[in-house]
Formats: structure tokens, C-alpha cells, sequence
């Protein structure tokens, strides 16, 4: 089984603490074959809606430079980014990513909601009732159609992302059943860009997107996908990547992708 988590978040990101080499020394021990880094970039400064002056891009490229020499062939590193919202502010975040070292792989991936919710960050939405859950999502859901149709990421970041903080920590038992038809307009886009998807581990919670989608974006003719754990600390690198796999399967999938300089590389799943 090759293993590869693909959604990891070293101190270069302002929500994570842990150096690269940390990271990776922790892959190496969990049984890894690869390890991407995706640290937050967006347009926007982190925790505002600021347009970000510029990208600290040389801090990100030593940082990796230094975890490259110090596990040396013991596993195979890569270097990827976690483009945030970058529907915000397209042509902005198309500038900062003309100064980006070459990334091997990009998830593009929402995490605000639109100006009718204040902008705010769904890890902040609190709403009063289901239904006002539901209508965040929908909020959601079109933003990420928006980003799906500029398309220029390797894979869209954890599809179902509201379940995560509505569900794990707002104390609600949502599902994304009703949005069958954004979510089918969502996965044509991407496949139609030649863009695939992420199964999120979510640090071994219920996975993102889980198996109903997961299904319904295969039986499209939806094929590119990765595994990540979207770990933040050493301790969750690799967690559940096998146990996704198998789902993969379940539903239908053969193989995986890893990526080299943003092209897909493909391995078969056991
Ligand atoms: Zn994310």
C-alpha cells in the first residue's frame, strides 16, 4: 500500500506551530512513502478581509529546503499550498501565485462565507437553528461553484468543510442531503476543468466529503482524487489514510493520485 498524506499544515501557516522537518519526521515514523505540505496562502490577510500586500514565499521555500536535507531519501517531501478563498479576489490571487516558488500541488479550497453571512469564517458560524445551518451551507455551496469554475488548484479541499465545525463543534447532525444537485453541478465543474477532489481524513472523523459523495463524484467519471489528514501538529500525520483508502474503494475508485509539479501521479489501490 503507498501511502501519501496529501493535506498537512507546518508553522508556515498562522494556525499551525510544528517545522516541516517535524512533519516529516513524524510521516517517516508513521510508515509514509510522502508527505505534501499545504500551508495556507490567500489573498486575503488571515483573519480579515484585507487583500494581502504579498506572500512570504522565500520563508516558505526555506523552511521546506531545510525538511528536504534533513530526512533526505527517507521519504519522499513535496511541496504543495492550501489556496484559501480565493474567490474573493481572483485576479489578486493570481498575482500573489506569480511569485510562488514551483508548487507541485494546489487544493483550492473555501472557507468563508459570503458578505450576506459578514464574510465570516465558517469555523465562527454559529447559527441559532437547522435552518439557518442549511442556509449557510447554500451560502457555501455557491462559492464553491464559483471556485470551481475558475478551476486553477489540483484538487477542491474537503467539499463538506461546514460538517466539520457544524457537526463536531456547534453540536448539530447535518448531512449534506438536499444539496444533491449543487453538489453533482459542483463535482461536473471540476471534472469538466480536469480538477479532482480530496478525501479529507479530517483526523479520523467522518471523512470529507464522505461516502455518498465520494460515490456519486466517481459515478460522474470523477477520477483524480488524494488522501490528506489536514493535520495541523506531528501527531496526526498519516491518520487514517489506509482506512480511506479502503473507502476509496467501496466506492468504487481503483486508484489515487499523488502530484509532481501539478500533474497527476497515479497509484493503485490495494
Ligand atoms: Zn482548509
Amino acid at each position: 500500500m503507498y501511502l501519501a498524506d496529501y493535506h498537512t499544515h507546518s508553522r508556515i501557516s498562522p494556525d499551525a506551530g510544528s517545522s516541516m522537518t517535524a512533519m516529516a519526521q513524524s510521516a517517516i515514523a508513521a510508515g509514509l512513502q510522502e508527505l505534501c505540505f499545504t500551508d495556507h496562502v490567500e489573498p486575503l490577510e488571515w483573519g480579515s478581509l484585507q487583500l494581502r500586500a504579498s506572500y512570504d514565499w522565500a520563508a516558505m521555500r526555506e523552511e521546506y529546503r531545510t525538511a528536504c536535507a534533513a530526512v533526505g531519501d527517507r521519504i519522499r517531501l513535496r511541496l504543495g499550498i492550501e489556496l484559501g478563498d480565493a474567490h474573493k479576489a481572483f485576479a489578486h490571487t493570481e498575482r500573489l501565485l506569480s511569485g510562488a516558488p514551483e508548487l507541485d500541488f494546489i487544493i483550492g479550497s473555501v472557507h468563508m462565507l459570503s458578505e450576506r453571512f459578514g464574510s465570516r469564517d465558517l469555523y465562527f458560524f454559529d447559527p441559532e437553528s437547522e435552518a439557518e445551518a442549511k442556509a449557510g451551507i447554500a451560502d457555501y455551496l455557491k462559492q464553491v461553484q464559483e471556485l470551481a469554475e475558475w478551476g486553477r488548484f489540483s484538487v477542491l479541499g474537503h467539499l463538506t468543510l461546514p460538517l466539520r465545525y457544524l457537526n463536531e463543534n456547534r453540536g448539530f447532525h447535518l448531512t449534506f442531503d438536499g444539496f444533491e444537485g449543487e453538489v453533482e453541478n459542483i463535482l461536473r465543474t471540476l471534472i469538466r476543468k480536469g480538477c479532482g477532489i480530496e478525501l479529507n481524513t479530517n483526523r479520523g472523523n467522518t471523512p470529507l466529503p464522505d461516502e455518498k459523495w465520494l460515490r456519486m463524484y466517481r459515478s460522474l467519471g470523477g477520477e483524480i482524487i488524494t488522501l490528506g489528514t489536514d493535520a495541523h501538529s506531528p501527531d496526526y500525520v498519516g491518520c487514517a489514510i489506509e482506512r480511506g483508502q479502503r473507502l476509496l474503494r467501496t466506492c468504487g475508485f481503483t486508484r489515487f493520485c499523488t502530484f509532481e509539479k501539478q500533474q497527476p501521479v497515479w497509484h493503485d489501490l490495494h
